[in-house]
């Protein structure tokens, strides 16, 4: 059963206002966040958290990120009603449904097989329904789905894969954290003719995105 109490609502409300002071100011992002039941994304014992503007652990290493950046990552990409989206790291699905929310039509990769199971099911209950989602290497994107109008990278990344590049659309944008101890923001726009602009935004931190190499078992 779902459980989504007027309490959860009333807290959710309390988010969004702390993510517009903070800046947030597309009424339809702050809209999804006040729709979506971010405490059922995280296990029921951390239900206090849940609408704290902080990362949680969701296991296995990783974290939903913070709803702000959630937010900030989202605004970037400038989210038009059936927009195509990957999102690279699905972790706890909570990103892919703000998408969904608003009218998005979304691909997500999760390379750890518990959290794409989990995130798998949780969405499922949840009555949330991605396009795809896929368990795989983000670094390689989806060739066979591509080109997507708009990519999202939700760990940081060493450097810019460049298939995910590859499969932007002519007018594209991506929006990935890049480095390693912190990352910069970047939003890549590729015109209609292909040319790559780049544009940073600013220091967050995130978990790696993983490779063969820092993947563990
Ligand atoms: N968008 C998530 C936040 C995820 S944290 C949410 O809303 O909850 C980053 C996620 O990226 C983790 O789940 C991690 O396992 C995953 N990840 C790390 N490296 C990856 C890779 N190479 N490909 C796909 N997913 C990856």
């Amino acid at each position: 059963m779902i459980n989504d109490t007027y309490r959860h609502k009333g807290l959710r409300k309390k988010l969004v206002e702390t993510i517009r002071e903070k800046g947030i100011q597309d009424e339809r992002i702050l809209q999804a966040i006040e729709h979506v039941p971010r405490h059922l994304f995280m296990d029921s014992s951390f239900l206090e958290f849940a609408y704290e503007d902080k990362p949680f652990p969701i296991g296995n290493g990783q974290t939903i990120s913070q709803p702000y950046t959630v937010a900030f990552q989202t605004e970037l990409l400038d989210i038009k009603k059936g927009d195509k989206i990957l999102e690279i790291g699905t972790g706890s699905g909570y990103q892919a449904c703000i998408l969904m929310e608003m009218g998005a039509r979304v691909f997500t990769i999760e390379r750890q097989k518990a959290l794409y199971l989990k995130s798998k099911s949780n969405l499922k209950e949840l009555g949330y329904k991605p396009k795809l989602q896929s368990y795989g290497d983000g670094y390689k994107g989806l060739p066979q789905w591509s080109p997507f109008d708009k990519i999202i990278v939700t760990a940081g990344a060493p450097y810019i894969p460049q298939a995910l590049i590859d499969q932007l659309k002519p007018g594209g944008i991506l929006v990935i954290p890049v480095g390693t101890e912190t990352q910069l923001m970047k939003r890549i726009i590729k015109s209609t003719s292909g040319e790559l602009t780049e544009e940073d935004h600013g220091l967050f931190r995130f978990v790696p995105l993983l490779n063969d190499k820092t993947m563990e078992a």
